[in-house]
């Protein structure tokens, strides 16, 4: 069976793996197919389809968005347009709320003796910088033990390193998608932790707003979930889709193409969604 993976992050945003990296592990892995779906920047996508098209792979543009909704909600977006004029303007006030939201970061930082500066951290990482680097930092001055421990200490939500981003309403994330020509999907449901109820209000919510899919497998998912997630998926007719959320050495265990091994993805997925889009399989 062909397999593919549709949620992989790059250098671009916080994997540690650059856009034609993913391109030759996808090669190894003997994917049909790659979608790049770095947060908040579609800068990724032109090195990876360069590197796709020497090697005989199929990358598809995509996105992953940061959205607000009873707490945080993320958005895919498959085949946007990356040179859409709305989509780059709305993501470069999305980098520009991270700088402010990762400069404080950087200033309690340095009041515990770190020496960085962020400007390092922006020629080092790059445009988009995430938590992710953060943690690679405090691993780097001997502060955790590797990224997870990291994020355990400092970096999530309550500990001393955590300082919140603004993030866009759900709406605006799926009409954002919409005008860029792309199809929009909720993201790895499960990771919000509702329970039933609510999840089908997410899903209800984000279909009035214009979202034709599910992200049905993700490493977030226990196999059960995988299942239940595919049946509300045809239940409400909407696409399923799915990836490993690779980023890299900064996601320890996750690998290209099969997450924590429970990841598989049919090609015939990507068919519906090219169907759904009008484009020729
Ligand atoms: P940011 O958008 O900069 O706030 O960072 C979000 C990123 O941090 C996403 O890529 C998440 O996958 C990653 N992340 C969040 N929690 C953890 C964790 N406990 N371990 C590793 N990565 C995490
Ligand atoms: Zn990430
Ligand atoms: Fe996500
Ligand atoms: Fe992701």
């Amino acid at each position: 069976m062909k397999r593919i993976d549709l949620h992989i992050h790059t250098t671009a945003s916080d994997g540690t793996v650059s856009p034609s990296g993913i391109v030759s592990l996808a090669v190894q892995q003997h994917l049909a197919a790659v979608a790049i779906t770095d947060h908040d920047t579609v800068n990724g996508f032109s090195e990876a389809y360069e590197a796709g098209k020497k090697a005989g792979l199929e990358v598809i543009p995509g996105i992953e968005l940061s959205t607000r909704y009873k707490g945080h909600v993320h958005i895919l977006g498959y085949y946007i347009d990356p040179e859409n004029p709305e989509l780059i303007q709305e993501l470069k006030n999305f980098v520009a709320d991270r700088d402010i939201r990762n400069e404080k970061i950087v200033s309690f930082m340095r009041q515990d003796g770190i020496p960085i500066t962020y400007e390092q951290m922006k020629d080092r990482f790059g445009e988009v910088v995430g938590r992710p680097h953060f943690a690679e930092i405090l691993v780097e001055n001997g502060l955790a033990s590797d990224p997870t421990d990291a994020f355990n200490r400092y970096l999530n939500r309550g500990c001393e390193y955590y300082f919140p981003r603004t993030t866009i309403p759900l709406s605006r994330s799926i009409e954002l998608i919409i005008h860029a020509g792309g199809i929009p999907v909720i993201a790895h449901p499960f990771e919000y932790r509702y329970e039933e109820k609510s999840l089908s209000e997410l899903i209800e919510t984000c279909m009035s707003f214009g979202v034709r899919g599910i992200e049905c497998r993700h490493p977030s998912h226990s196999p059960g979930q995988m299942v239940y997630l595919e049946h509300l998926a045809e239940e409400y007719g909407l696409l399923k889709t799915g990836g490993s959320d690779f980023h890299g050495d900064v996601k320890p265990g996750i690998s290209l193409g099969s997450g924590r091994g429970l990841v598989s993805v049919p090609f015939q997925w990507l068919e519906k969604l090219k169907d759904e889009r009008g484009l020729k399989s």
